[in-house]
């Protein structure tokens, strides 16, 4: 495993920039700016420290790396490797683990795909079915930020203005949203979507059913006033109106029997073309057995099923351009722009692959293969394979993923022992 420890020695020499959550440069460069920035905070004062919602202009005590991982500008490998190097493991564990929250429920949703689906038919179902009754204006007035609970009404504000929430006032904020306000989960869920640059199908849709009781049946969380102060440092003194109890929802048994997920395969040898998606925008780290890529096609516009506010539709469009320059350093070949919600999309990736197969880094379960599926008919009705690249991260614990976060909990130091991860 490759360290990035030269890049982080570049800037090691700067001091500490006070990290703020209000302005996201969408580059690999800056994700490992703000790892390098944050590394030495990753051990002890990370685990001391990091439920403290201390507002969005300090954000010294988490990494706010989750929208450069999300989008792969950064892997979590390389997040692992350059923290435990650091630290090492045992200092680092508690943000080892959280790194691993993300892996797990990616994971998990690979082998249950159905959860996807069905969140997403619920949504234009609520969104349809009660478009012009009191539901959707309750909705309309929490995102606005106008339900009169200033804790809550100033993280609706925030999510919308920045695009990022700390973790626990996204647990505060769900938790209200489900239990106080009494609103459905799924639109709740919806409006992070919209709006988190971080935004991610499995990490989202599974902690917002995980609060309601339906990922650990039966548990939920309750937000409480005196946690709210104690975790804002007073920024919310006294909340009124909480909901006193959370009772779990019960839910969709059916959808969870899980699938295995599909074994890694060995890619073609000879000439491919690399299809780039917002799912991975690292394609200069990716390996390719005995392929050799001969041109790069950067897909857009793969979005079923969610509509991106503008702040993360140019956070995605930047980090493309930015995968675009670094992909073209790497391989000397031709860059073709593809937009996919173009409906001629999937004939011109059949032109411009020229007859040769498809490489793609793996496209989990969400927005980007729902969207993507139906152009993978097509090009398999004219005879072009497209071969999934897995990383080597994913392959290793997504199967432990499949039950408990605990289980894949307790494999983290043999599994990054495997992958070359150690301190
Ligand atoms: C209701 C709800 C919705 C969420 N939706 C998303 C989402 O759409 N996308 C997303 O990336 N995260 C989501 N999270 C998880 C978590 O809140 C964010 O990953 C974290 O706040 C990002 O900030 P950070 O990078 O400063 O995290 P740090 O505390 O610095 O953690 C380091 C990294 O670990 C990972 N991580 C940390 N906590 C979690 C967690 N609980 N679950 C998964 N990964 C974690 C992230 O990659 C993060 O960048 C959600 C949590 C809740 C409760």
């Amino acid at each position: 495993m490759q360290s990035h420890n030269h890049l982080a020695m570049q800037y090691k020499t700067d001091p500490p920039r006070l990290q703020a959550a209000t302005d996201w440069p969408a580059t690999r460069e800056e994700g490992l700016q703000r790892l390098s920035d944050f590394v030495d905070r990753a051990g002890s004062h990370y685990a001391a420290e990091r439920n403290y919602d201390f507002g969005p202009e300090q954000r010294t005590n988490v990494s706010v790396l989750s929208p450069y991982i999300r989008h792969r500008l950064i892997s979590e490998a390389e997040v692992a490797a350059e923290v435990i190097a650091a630290h090492g493991l045992s200092a680092s564990e508690k943000f080892i683990q959280e790194v691993c929250w993300r892996t797990y429920w990616k994971g998990w949703l690979e082998s249950r795909p159905a959860i996807w689906d069905r969140y997403v038919q619920d949504v234009v179902h609520l969104k349809n079915a009660d478009a012009q009754n009191d539901l959707m204006q309750q909705v309309r007035v929490a995102c606005a930020g106008e339900t009169g609970i200033a804790c809550f009404d100033a993280w609706a504000r925030e999510l919308v203005e920045t695009g990022y929430l700390h973790n626990h006032a996204r647990m505060w904020f769900a938790s209200i949203w489900i239990f106080t306000l009494k609103l459905p989960w799924q639109l709740g869920a919806d409006f992070f979507m919209t709006h988190l640059l971080d935004g991610d199908p499995a990490s989202n849709t599974l902690s917002w059913r995980w609060m309601c009781g339906l990922h650990t049946r039966g548990k939920t969380y309750l937000a409480r006033s005196s946690n709210i102060s104690e975790f804002t440092r007073g920024r919310f003194p006294q909340t009124e109106r909480l909901a006193p109890f959370a009772e779990a929802l019960t839910d969709d048994g059916q959808l969870e029997n899980a699938q295995p997920v599909k074994p890694r395969k060995k890619l073609p040898s000879g000439d491919v073309v690399l299809l780039v998606t917002d799912e991975d925008l690292n394609p200069e780290t990716l390996t390719f057995d005995d392929a050799r890529v001969r041109s790069v096609v950067m897909l857009s516009g793969l979005e079923h099923g969610v509509t991106y506010a503008p702040r993360v539709t140019r956070f995605k469009s930047a980090a493309r351009l930015d995968a675009r320059a670094r992909g073209a350093r790497q391989f000397w070949c031709t860059f073709e722009n593809l937009d996919c919600s173009d409906r001629h999309a999937a004939e011109r990736l059949v032109q411009l692959a020229n007859g040769l197969p498809f490489v793609c880094a793996e496209i989990p379960v969400g927005p980007t293969r729902a969207a993507f599926e139906p152009m993978l008919d097509v090009l398999n009705a004219q005879g072009l394979a497209v071969h999934f690249v897995r990383r080597d991260w994913d392959d290793a614990f997504w199967p432990h993923a499949s039950n408990g976060f605990f289980q894949l909990k307790s494999k983290i130091p043999s599994v990054l022992q495997r992958l070359g991860i150690s301190g």
